[in-house]
């Protein structure tokens, strides 16, 4: 899953993806980027049904 590192600037595969829900009941995934190893989130479209890969 490709997300934006704000530190590379540019989109990364994340590494280490899980898939987590915020306290607003969004569904998101969060990993980290393989190149600088900082944090990155991804909001997933769908906030209903937390489907898991
Ligand atoms: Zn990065």
């Amino acid at each position: 899953m490709e997300a934006y590192c704000v530190k590379c600037k540019t989109k990364r595969e994340m590494k280490n993806a899980k898939n987590v829900t915020t306290k607003n009941g969004r569904l998101m995934a969060k990993g980290t980027c393989p190149v600088c190893g900082t944090t990155i989130n991804k909001f997933l479209a769908s906030s209903k049904t937390p489907a898991k890969k």
